[in-house]
């Protein structure tokens, strides 16, 4: 995952870049160390839930 993977935030808006976001543990079964939900930085509302693999 680099810099160039950005999202916008569909509450408030803000683009931001992965590296930027906020990271939080996805809610429910999926494992933690291969999923994260990110978060808008500028609002905290989740944006999407990405994988990120085991390592
Ligand atoms: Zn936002």
């Amino acid at each position: 995952m680099s810099d160039a993977d950005r999202y916008t935030c569909d509450d408030c808006g803000a683009e931001f870049a992965a590296s930027a976001a906020t990271r939080t543990e996805t809610i429910g079964a999926l494992d933690s160390d291969a999923w994260q939900t990110l978060c808008c930085p500028t609002c905290g509302a989740r944006v999407k839930t990405v994988f990120v693999g085991r390592r």
